[in-house]
């Protein structure tokens, strides 16, 4: 129904990243659902995916590596499928516009400024990676330049000539991974211009994105992801609820404004110190973070006999633990709403639910389209008899 699907992409073999290249966008969705459909199915109805009016350019972090072609021509794309050998990607149709034409100049400047690409294999050279995220709310840009020594020759008229092409970047950060590893950050990093992070908004909040920080890549669908997920916890201003694997804070931060109380808990010590920012800037005073891992803080909690009205728990692909989702049942809440982006474990995490919980309401949603990746969030309730 009005939904482009005739685009394809000239690179897809080479990149890889794309493996529904070849698939039309209805197709797509017909297949996520049939995915969650068959994993799922003994749990309940399968509601129908909420998928793109517009599948393309949806990605709001780009990611390009450097390399050189044997002649000295710079290229910059990604990994050639399942090697080190960087292929050029001129353009990309998942990709946001914007910061592939800011990653295209860098490399078009390099030239000129005498900056070469880094060679894993020498390790001689300089730019590694490039990586830009744009708030597609506020239009906030940053650029993190990934570098293999913390000197970039002529710093100040490179940004100057990078700003003055791109006017829409906010901040460009210098990171530098001296290391022989298939991380793309490296620890070190210095503000080459403006104030370090972006600040993105999201469902009337406001949060802040460094270089660092989980966010999700298409806001588009977080939106309705988050929507629906709050709208399954049924607040009602009364309840104590738990944020488990918060990342920055935002379903919690989010759902707080519905809430008399909200804990997040999050491993990733960066992304607690933005939640708290995130807080703070949001005039949020009834959300706590907690700095742990979800499955000993439950434990924990389980054991000191709290209680929770409702818990989010949005664990990364690994999924979640036997040990959380037994702390979750002894606690006891009224409503769990589960957000997952593989449908394998939260399959089998469903399963350490029953039969004490019942699945309410599955709702998939295609967060990534033209990847086989697929979001699902569900909703849990007491099953009267247990
Ligand atoms: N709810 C957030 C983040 C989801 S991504 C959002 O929507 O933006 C999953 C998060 O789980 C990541 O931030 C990751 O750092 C965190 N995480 C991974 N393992 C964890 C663990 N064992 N305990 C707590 N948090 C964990």
């Amino acid at each position: 129904m009005g939904r482009e699907s005739g685009q394809t992409c000239p690179y897809s073999k080479a990149c890889g990243g794309c493996s529904y290249q070849n698939v039309s966008y209805e197709e797509q969705l017909s297949k996520k659902q049939a995915w969650v459909e068959k994993l799922l199915k003994g749990y309940g109805k399968v509601e129908p995916i909420v998928g793109m009016a517009y599948p393309y350019h949806y990605r709001n972090k780009v990611h390009a590596v450097f390399g050189q072609k044997k002649g000295g021509e710079i290229i910059c794309g990604t990994y050639e499928a399942g090697s080190h050998r960087v292929v050029d990607i001129p353009e990309c149709l998942i990709e946001d516009k914007i910061s592939t034409a800011i990653i295209r100049d860098i490399k078009d400047l390099m030239r000129s400024f005498k900056i070469k690409p880094y060679n894993e294999d020498t390790g001689y050279g300089l730019l590694r990676h490039v990586l830009v995220r744009r708030g597609f709310a506020t239009g906030e840009v940053i650029v993190v330049l990934v570098l293999g020594d913390p000197i970039l020759p002529s710093k100040n008229n490179f940004v100057k000539a990078l700003t003055k092409l791109h006017p829409e970047i906010t901040t460009i950060i210098l990171n530098v991974n001296d290391k022989s590893t298939s991380m793309v950050l490296g620890e070190q990093e210095k503000v080459l211009y403006g104030k370090g992070f972006i600040v993105d908004e999201l469902l009337g909040c406001r949060f802040r994105i460094s270089a660092k920080s989980f966010y999700q890549v298409n806001p588009l669908q977080t939106k309705h992801l988050y929507r629906k997920a709050i709208s399954l916890a049924g607040l009602t201003g009364k309840e104590r609820v738990l944020d488990a694997y918060c990342g920055t804070g935002t379903i919690g931060l989010i759902a707080a404004a519905d809430a008399k109380e909200v804990i997040g808990v999050e491993l990733n010590r960066d992304a607690v110190r933005d939640a708290i920012t995130n807080a703070k800037q949001n005039g949020i005073t009834k959300e706590q973070f907690i700095c742990a891992d979800a499955t000993e803080y439950m434990i924990e909690a389980a054991g000191r006999g709290e209680h929770f009205d409702v818990v989010f728990m949005d664990p990364p692909r690994a999924g979640s633990t036997k040990e959380f989702v037994n702390g979750v049942k002894q606690l006891a809440p009224e409503r769990v709403v589960y957000i997952s982006c593989n449908p394998e474990t939260l399959a089998r995490d469903l399963k350490w639910f029953a039969p004490t919980y019942r699945v309410e309401e599955i709702q998939p949603f295609d967060m990534f389209p033209f990847t086989e990746h697929c979001e699902t969030c569900c909703s849990l309730v007491p099953t009267e008899s247990g």
